[in-house]
């Protein structure tokens, strides 16, 4: 039996929710959870649908393979560099959705328009410069360096990253990442969003993770 075998799973769960959302088109977008020594990815194109624990890669932080029969993502390069670079996240989630991918082909930062932007993502969503596909290394070195301290990016001409402690979380914040970039598109169009300041976004961030849904927060709003 193989090791990490609920990892595996909440794995292949999450990739059957993101198709089901449309996330993912075809077998573009790809989920990783890190453990001990490296991370465990979906494998390259393999249907989700026929998804098993036994198709997960299991790399090394170093990109040496540890465990599997299947070669992992070729996107792995960008969870890699991403979990080198950053101790605080355990999950990635990057995915072709619809509005991101949009704001992605615009190169463009996307500002913090939005409350939940604010509390769940807790910055902008910063873009790459453009990578050609197949230069796996140089995209994923340039994802780390884009992501910065933010938790979520976009990769230019190509896609978003969710990233967060947990990949319940992570699979939250790509939902708020393909909201916020909708929102984002729809107030474009219509005059251009306005900001919100940045010591409200550290505030909220810090409410969010800290006071959110307790009694001293209500307290305090009133
Ligand atoms: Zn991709």
């Amino acid at each position: 039996m193989s090791r990490h075998r609920e990892v595996k799973q909440a794995i292949i769960d999450a990739c059957l929710w993101l198709e089901e959302k449309g996330y993912f088109i075809g077998t573009y977008g790809n989920v990783s959870v890190r453990v001990e020594g490296g991370l465990i990815i979906t494998p390259s194109r393999v249907d989700y649908r026929s998804l098993t624990p036994e198709d997960m890669v299991w790399v090394s932080d170093e990109g040496q393979l540890v465990e599997g029969v299947r070669l992992p993502s070729s996107e792995l390069e960008v969870h890699r560099c991403i979990y080198l670079r950053r101790a605080d996240i355990g999950a990635i989630v990057h995915t072709h959705s619809l509005a991101a991918t949009a704001l992605a082909c615009m190169r463009r930062e996307v500002p913090v328009i939005v409350e939940e932007q604010a509390q769940v993502i807790g910055s902008v969503i910063p873009c790459t410069r453009y990578v050609p596909a197949g230069q796996h290394r140089r995209l994923g070195e340039e994802a780390a360096r884009a992501l910065g301290d933010c938790n979520a990016l976009l990769l230019a001409n190509h896609g978003a990253v969710s990233c967060a402690a947990t990949l319940e979380e992570a699979l939250f914040t790509c939902v708020i990442v393909e909201r916020v970039a909708q929102m984002y598109l729809l107030t474009s169009a219509a005059g251009g969003p306005l900001t919100i300041p940045q010591e409200f976004v550290i505030s909220e961030r810090e409410r969010f993770l800290y006071r959110y849904g307790k009694a001293e927060d209500h307290a305090e709003t009133e």
